[in-house]
């Protein structure tokens, strides 16, 4: 007997014909006599729709969440309505629905009034999204035979209060797994767990960030000492690139941990970047497979992926990003440049995405997101006020016309020659690049072009990856 934990994405319960898969795929692995963990996410779009309704309340826009609230409850009912036939189990999750949503409406009339919004309301509004699902997808298995409940994860993922980005306590978590999750698991339930969510030791909900629920399925993988870990999604597994880049585009077999890693972070959004963390330790395998092609083996990722022969497995691209270049004759040897920039960086809110220093000193250069780019300049600029005003630093400079190309790969490490052909390969384009880093990884080289450059770039770079995986 296997125990299994399934993340079953978004478009994967999108709706009745997504969820009756889900309920094949369930129930299958039930009579092959394993134990099942199944963490679902909201409804495809669902989230996005409850956080724009938070917004409109803010700003005293009744209409928006109570239509939001009308939009919600008929989406989940149709999807009900054919799922479950009429009968107690139907009303019961009717009943579930409608309180939900009245709760729902109740803490947007309450936003309403105080014009005001805090990231723990957020949290808890957002929620409402996984909370309903999680119903839907309960009640239709156990309309198929399967017997199963759902869980709000707060039951069981204790996390800090840092709310729309939380970060879980281990060792309460694990405690509550093995008192009230393990119990249910022994008498044969298959528990329907919301993604995403968490709560704090005082019981206020948490959420993880957005795209949290693969977060959530290997924190659930994890606790329960799960045989696998499954990410049920709605494309055939890890790409070697963004098929709507290249279409030649093809899904890898295997990948490591690392190397997912390093794809999620650059820009591939097949998993969240934290997600190999809690598996990591345990050695639990991860699939990435297709809700709607299940018999498609997927992409396994696990400890050593297969090397190829020419190292690169997967190129992928970040649009949307800044450079900065911080420059001057003054900062030559002199120390703390860099660390009080990052620190004003991260002071504005911003998170670093990729950093270039050439060792003449005398510039150097990082990504961040579009959004934030000129909060961090002005941040940086008052920080360093001083060595402006003496001219030791001449300017900050944004460019945001650009890209992040990331080619992946283990195989690189120690391997000699791949950054030069990935480099000649640019120079035979006449494509030119702005910068560039290598983690000490060696999983990943990074590099920045301009934005019209990003498509050849990407297809020439996937020749190389294509060319690997053909031998
Ligand atoms: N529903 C959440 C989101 O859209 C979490 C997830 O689906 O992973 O971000
Ligand atoms: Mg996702």
């Amino acid at each position: 007997m296997k125990t299994i934990t399934m993340k079953f994405g978004g478009t994967s319960v999108g709706g009745p014909e997504a969820i009756s898969n889900v309920v094949e795929i369930v129930k299958t692995e039930r009579e092959a006599g394993n134990r099942v963990i199944v963490i679902v996410s909201a409804m495809a779009g669902v989230t996005d729709n409850l956080l724009a309704s938070v917004n409109a309340a803010v700003s005293g826009n009744k209409w928006g969440y109570l239509s939001t609230a009308d939009k919600l409850r008929e989406r989940h009912e149709d999807t009900l309505n054919r799922l479950v036939p009429p009968g107690k189990l139907r009303e019961k999750t009717f009943s579930q629905i409608t309180h939900l949503l009245n709760e729902y409406t109740e803490i947007c009339n309450a936003v309403t009034i105080l014009g005001e919004n805090t990231a723990r309301v957020s949290d808890a509004i957002v929620a409402y999204g996984e909370r309903l699902s999680s119903r839907v997808v309960a009640a239709a298995l156990k309309a198929s035979g399967v017997e199963s409940a759902a869980y709000d994860a707060g039951e069981f993922l204790l996390t800090d209060d840092r709310h729309q980005g939380a970060t879980p306590l281990w060792d309460e978590t694990q405690a509550r797994v093995e008192n009230k999750l393990k119990p249910a698991l022994d008498q044969g339930v298959t528990p329907i767990i919301t993604g995403f969510i968490g709560a704090t030791q005082k019981g206020a909900i948490t959420t993880l960030g957005r795209g949290g629920s693969d977060y959530s399925g290997a924190i659930f993988a994890a606790a329960t000492d799960s045989d696998e870990l499954i990410i049920w999604t709605d494309v055939d597994g890890v790409m070697t690139t963004d098929p709507r880049v290249d279409k030649r585009a093809r899904v890898l077999p295997y990948v490591s941990y690392q190397e997912v890693g390093e794809l999620a972070f650059y820009g591939a959004k097949v998993l969240h970047p934290k997600t190999v963390q809690p598996v990591l330790d345990k050695g639990i395998p991860i699939w990435v497979r297709n809700t709607f092609n299940p018999t498609f083996p997927g992409t396994l990722i696990r400890e050593n992926g297969e090397p190829t022969a020419t190292v690169i497995k997967a190129v992928t691209s970040i649009r949307n990003v800044s450079l900065l270049t911080v420059s001057g004759k003054g900062m030559i040897g002199v120390p703390g440049i860099a660390g009080r920039t990052f620190l004003a960086t991260a002071n504005a809110g911003a998170s670093i995405l990729m950093i270039s220093q050439s060792s003449s000193e005398q510039s150097f250069c990082f990504l961040v997101t579009d959004g934030t780019a000129e909060n961090v300049k002005d941040s940086i600029e008052s920080e360093l006020g001083g060595e402006i005003a003496r001219r030791d630093i001449e300017k900050v400079d944004i460019q945001d016309d650009v890209v992040i190309i990331t080619a992946v790969g283990a195989g690189m490490r120690g391997t000699p020659g791949v950054a030069g052909r990935v480099f000649s390969v640019m120079g035979d384009n006449r494509i030119n690049v702005i910068a560039i880093a290598q983690g000490a990884s060696e999983c990943s080289i990074s590099f920045v072009v301009a934005e019209s450059d990003l498509e050849r770039a990407v297809v020439k770079l996937h020749d190389l990856a294509l060319e690997s995986a053909a031998v």
